[in-house]
């Protein structure tokens, strides 16, 4: 099975009333794990890198690990995804390792700094300008793009933002339009990390329903999406880590943000703080272990589970056999029909 364009996974978890989990990576640990799950549950999937990721691993690395994932699972759908791509630059380096979807991240310049270290929100028009050029770029190969309008806040790698703006409907539809995305980040009062909220948030429902209205073709895509479980938060804390007050969003909210029309959930935080409090707890509990696989396998199986369970609640689960993957020779021809 090839690897599978991001436009048709979420076209098809659209037309089947579910969302689909995008998961970040950094190391074989955590794409075994994916996969693990996925298997397990029979799901579509999508494993993301982001600059940060890319960095780490050395793109080189990052790009066999992923293959080898696909190699190994030849019945799962899989999309490859550039997360919070800064700049029409890196969306190229990931599409020539074979990635099958970028995110451009236009909402927020990354260039830019302000005097506190923050990057300052991006213009309207500016944001479609830098969008739509890698739209151009990417579906002349066959590749999905990912958008986002409005600005998320917290810390997720280098996407340190001050902003909070939530997405406004009104340029949803004008947005959609002019770029061609294939799916959009809406900020409706999520954000990035393990602190999100000091209290259960309230997200902005109606502007899902709302933006669906006005992009019925376009993909919806809600990051900031851990629910930072409580007993994790408590595990990690219990074996010596020091985490007061992380809280997240949970899971019946984001049902209803899939019901209303996302499809895709990004999810980042999470499998940090299972692998953190799996580790801790071999470490404190048996301080003489020093064999890596002795602490990196419990928490390879800790994220397994996680993220199996997240595939039952976001409804992926036994959707992996639905439909056959398009190539990016049919996608690109798909684009080229619609132009
Ligand atoms: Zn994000």
């Amino acid at each position: 099975m090839p690897l599978c364009p991001m436009r048709q996974m979420l076209e098809e978890a659209r037309k089947g009333g579910y969302g689909v989990g995008a998961y970040n990576v950094n190391n074989m640990e955590q794409i075994q794990a994916i996969l693990a799950a996925a298997k397990e549950t029979r799901s579509p999937v999508i494993i993301q890198a982001s600059r940060g990721a890319l960095e780490y691993s050395n793109l080189i690395y990052l790009k066999y690990l992923m293959l080898a994932a696909v190699e190994e699972n030849p019945d799962i759908p899989i999309v490859l995804h550039l997360d919070h791509g800064p700049d029409l630059k890196l969306c190229k380096e990931a599409i020539a390792l074979g990635f099958t979807s970028v995110m451009i991240d236009g909402s927020i310049d990354y260039e830019k700094k302000t005097p506190d270290g923050k990057h300052p929100a991006r213009s309207f028009e500016d944001n479609i300008r830098v969008t739509k050029e890698v739209v151009d770029y990417a579906h002349a190969r066959g590749v999905s793009v990912e958008g986002e309008l409005g600005t998320l806040g917290g810390i997720e790698e280098e996407t340190k933002t001050d902003q909070v703006l939530l997405t406004d409907p009104d340029q949803v539809e004008e947005f959609c339009k002019r770029t061609g995305v294939d799916a959009l980040a809406l900020a409706i009062g999520t954000s990035h990390g393990a602190y999100k909220f000091k209290h259960e948030p309230v997200l902005a429902m109606d502007l899902v329903t709302e933006c669906r209205k006005r992009a019925p073709d376009t993909n919806f895509v809600m990051h900031g999406s851990s629910s930072v479980p409580q007993e994790l938060v408590a595990e990690v804390n219990k074996y010596g880590g020091k985490l007061p007050g992380a809280m997240g969003v949970p899971i019946p909210s984001i049902q209803e943000a899939v019901k209303r029309g996302i499809q895709k959930i990004n999810v980042d935080t999470d499998g940090r703080l299972v692998v953190t409090a799996a580790i801790r707890k071999v470490f404190v509990e048996k301080p003489g272990e020093f064999d890596p696989r002795k602490y990196l396998g419990p928490a390879r199986d800790a994220l397994a589970k996680l993220i199996a369970s997240k595939m039952r609640d976001f409804g992926t689960a036994g959707h992996a056999g639905d439909y056959k993957p398009k190539t990016l020779a049919e996608m690109k021809a798909f684009y080229a029909s619609r132009k």
